[in-house]
Parts: structure tokens; sequence; C-alpha cells
């Protein structure tokens, strides 16, 4: 029998299995119902040879130096600076909107004036959250907040989560937060760096011990199951005694029983082009035009020399549990009512000391990478 049972094999469940494999000589059983490790970190080589991100981009950041040396037992390193253009008014600009974007939307004279304005009231390296740029009470500063709320902010974030950007939670689109600098990097943390081997070499290098299985193709609901009234837990039919390590959506666990938490979907077209190269930055957004928000090119993360590229469209949609095209919840939406519900489910789950719950979609929050690999380390260090 096994001391723990962890349902997801993303960066959650990979994390707390190999802690609990190696450090503590635990038994432990990882199920995903995906047929492969990785969770959403999942890369593998497409049909043309190039490395790509299955379910969507990912670009390593920290300024965690604990989870960068973490990590790095399990892979080598290239470095790599993450670089976003926004294809606005008929040129690609730098996301997150800094001076360079100024100068290159507004005429000189408006430019130099603005800029002058935004390094006197914040200070020049600073990064001002859109919505707080909003209120300010300088008419020109107003007028240039408006601006990028208008060109950058407001279409993009209607196609992504269906809101305008005052209608989710401030952290959403404080993610990408007006830069007072001429810094064209998406991110400023000290250590940005691509996996030398891909990321799914990193989970092959956790889950590979001894102590570790694995049961992949399977829903965790048809082998395990949890009774919410008394906590007991059974597993294929026998009595489950050990700890439940749970990374999938908190309300399926708990059988939707304060109503469904909702999240949003995406559509990824991936296409190969008979080219060297598609666009000159890894990523490129479409606030306003198209359906799609962004479009990806993977040879610039993974380096290649090999002949055509592999670029990604990312057409969000509505997520609904019983589509198989609209199915894999990418993102909880962040919203006050939501909130409110998610707390409800939380407290529910607090009363079952045999029930972690760990992960972006167990915890409704919206993890990076590394903050994910920091909160499974923490919740290693202070409950096992
Ligand atoms: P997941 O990786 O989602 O793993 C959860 C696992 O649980 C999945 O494998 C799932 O199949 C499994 N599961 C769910 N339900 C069940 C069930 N019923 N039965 C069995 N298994 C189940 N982070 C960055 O740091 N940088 C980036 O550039 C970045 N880009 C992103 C782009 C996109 C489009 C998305 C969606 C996320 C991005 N992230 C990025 C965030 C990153 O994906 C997450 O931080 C990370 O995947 C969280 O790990 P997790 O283990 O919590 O969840
Ligand atoms: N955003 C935007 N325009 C952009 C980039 C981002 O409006 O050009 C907003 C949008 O609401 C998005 C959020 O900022 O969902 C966070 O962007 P990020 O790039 O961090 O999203 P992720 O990579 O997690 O999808």
């Amino acid at each position: 029998m096994y001391d723990t049972i962890i349902i997801g094999a993303g960066f959650a469940g990979a994390v707390l299995a190999e802690r609990l494999a190696t450090q503590k000589n635990q038994r432990v059983l990882v199920i995903d119902k995906r047929q492969h490790i990785g969770g959403n970190c999942f890369d593998c080589f497409d049909e043309h040879g190039v490395l790509i991100h299955q379910y969507g981009p990912h670009l390593f950041h920290t300024d965690n130096k604990s989870v960068f040396d973490y990590l790095s037992q399990f892979t080598e390193w290239r470095p790599y600076q993450h670089e976003v253009l926004a294809f606005i008014d008929g040129q690609k600009v730098p996301v997150p909107f800094n001076l360079n974007s100024l100068h290159s939307l507004l005429p000189k004279s408006l430019a130099d004036s603005l800029e002058l304005k935004l390094i006197e009231r914040f200070g020049y390296g600073v990064k001002v959250p859109i919505l707080e740029l909003r209120t300010i009470d300088d008419k020109e500063l107003k007028f240039l907040a408006d601006f990028i709320y208008e060109k950058i902010f407001v279409n993009y974030t209607a196609k992504q989560w269906g809101k305008k950007p005052e209608d989710i939670s401030a952290e959403v689109t404080g993610r990408v937060p007006v830069h007072i600098s001429r810094d064209n990097r998406y991110f400023q943390d000290k250590y940005q760096a691509i996996p030398a081997h891909g990321y799914t070499k990193i989970f092959q290098n956790m889950l590979d011990q001894p102590n570790i299985s694995l049961l992949l193709n399977t829903d965790f609901k048809d082998v395990f199951k949890v009774d919410l009234e008394s906590g007991k837990m059974q597993f294929m039919n026998s009595e489950f005694t050990g700890q439940l390590i749970f990374t999938g959506l908190i309300d399926e666990l708990l059988e939707h029983r304060f109503g469904e938490l909702p999240y949003r979907s995406l559509a990824f077209k991936f296409e190969n082009l008979p080219t060297e190269q598609f666009q000159e930055k890894t990523t490129i957004n479409y606030p306003n035009d198209y359906d799609f928000t962004r479009i990806t090119e993977f040879k610039h993360i993974s380096q290649q020399t090999i002949s055509g590229t592999t670029i990604v469209k990312e057409f969000p949609q509505n997520f609904e549990r019983d589509n198989p095209d609209k199915n894999i919840p990418y993102y909880p939406i962040f919203t006050d009512e939501n909130k409110q519900k998610l707390d409800r489910y939380l407290s529910f789950a607090e009363q079952f000391d045999n029930i972690t719950l760990v992960g972006r979609l167990a915890e409704n929050r919206y993890y990076d990478m590394d903050d994910i690999v920091a909160r499974a380390l923490q919740v290693f260090a202070d409950e096992f």
C-alpha cells in the first residue's frame, strides 16, 4: 500500500512526490488523467521535430534562489530572457508597456513630456499597474493611462477573460504593469532560463524514483473515493488510510457542493511553416486584432537549428466540463464572487486532516511555475 496518493503530475504533485519519496522514504502513487506527466508544463517534439509546449508557452523566471537551486538538481539550464511585443496601431512595441513603447506610439514632444512626468511622479525603473495609473489626477498622465488601457489591456482582457480589467482581480492585469524603464524584458527576475532538455525531462528526473509509482490515463474519480461525511478514503475499493495530496479542481474533489467554480479555457492552434523564422520575438500579443491573444514561435525558446518553424495561436474560450475541446481549465477566473465560493470550499476542506490541497487548480491561485514549486516545498516543510 502507498503512504501517500497524489492526484496530478504537474509541478505541485511532482515536487511533493519527489520530496516524500526521497526525503521521507514514503511509497507514493501519482495519478493523472493525462497520458503524460508534467501537467500544463509538458513539452514534447512535434512531428516536425520542434520542441513545443503543448499547453501554451512556458518561460521560467524567479527571484527565489531556493526554487532555482531545487530545480537545478533535475536539469541544466540555458540562459533566456523573454521579450514580448504587442501589435498596436500597425506597429510592434514592447510589452509590458515601457518608455520605448511610449516613444514608438506617440509623437516625440508628447512622449518626451509624458516620460518626464512619469519619472517625476513615480521614479525611473518603477512598475505601475494599469488600474492604479488610471486613478491618477494629472490630466496628461490620465490621457496616457487611458491610452495604454485602450490599446493594450481592454481588448486583450476581453478576449482572454470575457471581462473588463476592472471586473477581475487587480492581480491579473497587475502581472503586466506599465514599466517606467527602457528595459524591454517581460520579466526582471534574477533567474530566467530554459531547461536545457525541456520541461518534461525535469519531471522525468523528479519522478523516476524507486518509491514513486505512476498511474496515468486515469481520472482519480475512477479509482479513488472520498466520503465527504466521514473523511474516509478508498483506493481501488480498499480503504486507504494514508494522505491524499490533491492538485486537481477543488470543486470536483468536493463534488461541486457549493456550485461550480468557473474556469477559462484556451484552444491552441499549432502551425508548422516552411520558413526559418516567423516572427522577431518569441511571443507577439495581438490585443486589438484577430480572435487570438498571442502567437508564440517555439524555436526562439528551443534554439533549435532545424528547417521550418512551429507557432501556436491562443484562442480563449469558455470552459465546458463535458466538451472535450473545451474541458481543460487553464485559468481559474478571479472575481470577488468566485472568491467567496472558493473560500467556502477551502474552509470545508480544512476539516479533513488526511487531505492536502496544493496547486493552481486545487487552491484557485494564479501560480506561476516558481510559485507552485515554492508552495509545494513549503507544504512539504510544514506538513510532512
Ligand atoms: P497543473 O500543471 O495544471 O497540473 C495539474 C494536473 O492535475 C494536470 O496534469 C491534470 O491533468 C491533473 N488532474 C486534474 N484533474 C484530474 C483528475 N480528475 N484526475 C486525475 N488528474 C487530474 N508559469 C510560468 O512560470 N511561466 C510561464 O510562462 C507560464 N505560462 C503559462 C501559460 C499558460 C497558457 C498556462 C495555462 C499556465 C502558464 N504558467 C506559466 C503556469 C504554470 O502552468 C503553472 O504554474 C503550473 O502548471 C502549476 O502546476 P500545478 O501542478 O498546480 O498544475
Ligand atoms: N494583458 C493584457 N494585454 C497584454 C498582456 C496582458 O491585457 O498585452 C492582461 C490580460 O488580462 C492577461 C493579464 O494581463 O490575462 C496577464 O498577462 P500574462 O501575460 O501574465 O498572462 P498569462 O501568460 O498568464 O496568460
